[in-house]
């Protein structure tokens, strides 16, 4: 019994050197996994409200992890992130989005966009610009219209140069800048006057609680009408059912996106969307 004692202490492992332990092993599989090929980029339609028609795609991220399945980004973006590998991972998911852009817009939308997320490490990351994407789109034949980059408002909160800078050559590259998660942050508005930003994405936490006569009503009238004013487009996330669509058209919201519309799928299933969508 004394012995069985002493194995069972020897199996403790403090809690932090298994969280460390875990976090090297998830580093490696991450590297791996980006080598062997098993992220995917799924896309979600972004559907022009008044129309009902799919006007532009969110690519997000997929793991298909060979033991674990299918993992959420929000598992593996942090580490990613911390490692530093998402600088590589960005890459890949630009690349991918500009190729499914080029498709879809030569087959079913001359303006037809692709919305990349960009975590603010990747939009700030040193010394290096948005040039490596530039000659990719040059050598796609891509405008820079194809792509949207979605950043957070944090970003903009600390505007060091750097970030001026970036979001600068996003402009001249005629790249389109859309505000993620609008209303969660610090939300000071001052800086969409002061940036150069095309689209606010109104948080899911809003869209959620919509009802006639309710705050987050309020509010997102306020925000779309403010946001018109300044010549922004406003799209709203997790729109997940009809009254909640209805409402937003209402308020004049210009793009919804949603569970209501349709999940992030692969690929070749958006596709077949878009060709279902120009045949009806
Ligand atoms: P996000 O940019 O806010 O993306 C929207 C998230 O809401 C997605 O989660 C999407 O699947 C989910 N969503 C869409 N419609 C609905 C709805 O009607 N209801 C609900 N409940 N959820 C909805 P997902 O794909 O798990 O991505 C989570 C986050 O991971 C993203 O949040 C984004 O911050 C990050 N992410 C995803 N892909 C990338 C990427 O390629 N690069 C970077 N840096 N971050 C990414
Ligand atoms: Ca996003
Ligand atoms: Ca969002
Ligand atoms: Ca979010």
């Amino acid at each position: 019994a004394k012995d069985a004692g002493r194995n069972r202490f020897s199996y403790f492992t403090p809690a932090l050197q298994v969280a460390a332990i875990n976090r090297m092993r998830m580093t490696n599989d991450l590297r791996s996994a980006l080598k062997g090929g098993q992220f995917r980029v799924y896309f979600q339609p972004i559907v022009h409200l008044r129309s009902g028609k799919i006007h532009k795609a969110e690519a997000l991220i997929r793991w298909e992890h060979p033991q674990r399945g299918l993992v959420s980004p929000l598992e593996f973006i942090p580490l990613a992130e911390s490692s530093g590998l998402i600088l590589d991972i960005g890459e890949w998911v630009f690349k991918e989005s500009a190729r499914w852009a080029s498709l879809w817009r030569r087959e079913h939308h001359p303006e037809f966009q692709v919305s990349v997320n960009q975590s603010p490490l990747e939009f700030q990351r040193e010394g290096k610009g948005y040039e490596g994407w530039l000659a990719h789109l040059r050598e796609l034949g891509l405008s820079g219209q194809a792509v949207v980059v979605e950043i957070t408002e944090g970003l903009l909160l600390d505007a060091s140069s750097g970030v001026t800078d970036k979001l600068l050559q996003l402009r001249d590259a005629g790249i389109q800048v859309a505000l993620d998660d609008f209303g969660t942050g610090y939300s000071s508005l001052s800086y969409l006057k002061k940036f150069d930003i095309d689209y606010l994405k109104i948080d899911r936490s809003f869209t959620r609680n919509l009802a006639p006569e309710s705050s987050d009503m309020a509010l997102s009238e306020a925000i779309i009408v403010m946001a018109h004013k300044l010549g922004l487009r406003v799209i709203a996330e997790g729109v997940e059912t009809d009254r909640q669509r209805e409402l937003l058209l209402a308020a004049g919201c210009d793009y919804g996106q949603g569970y209501l519309f349709a999940r992030p799928v692969p690929a070749e299933e958006f596709n077949a969307m878009l060709v279902a969508q120009s045949r009806a």
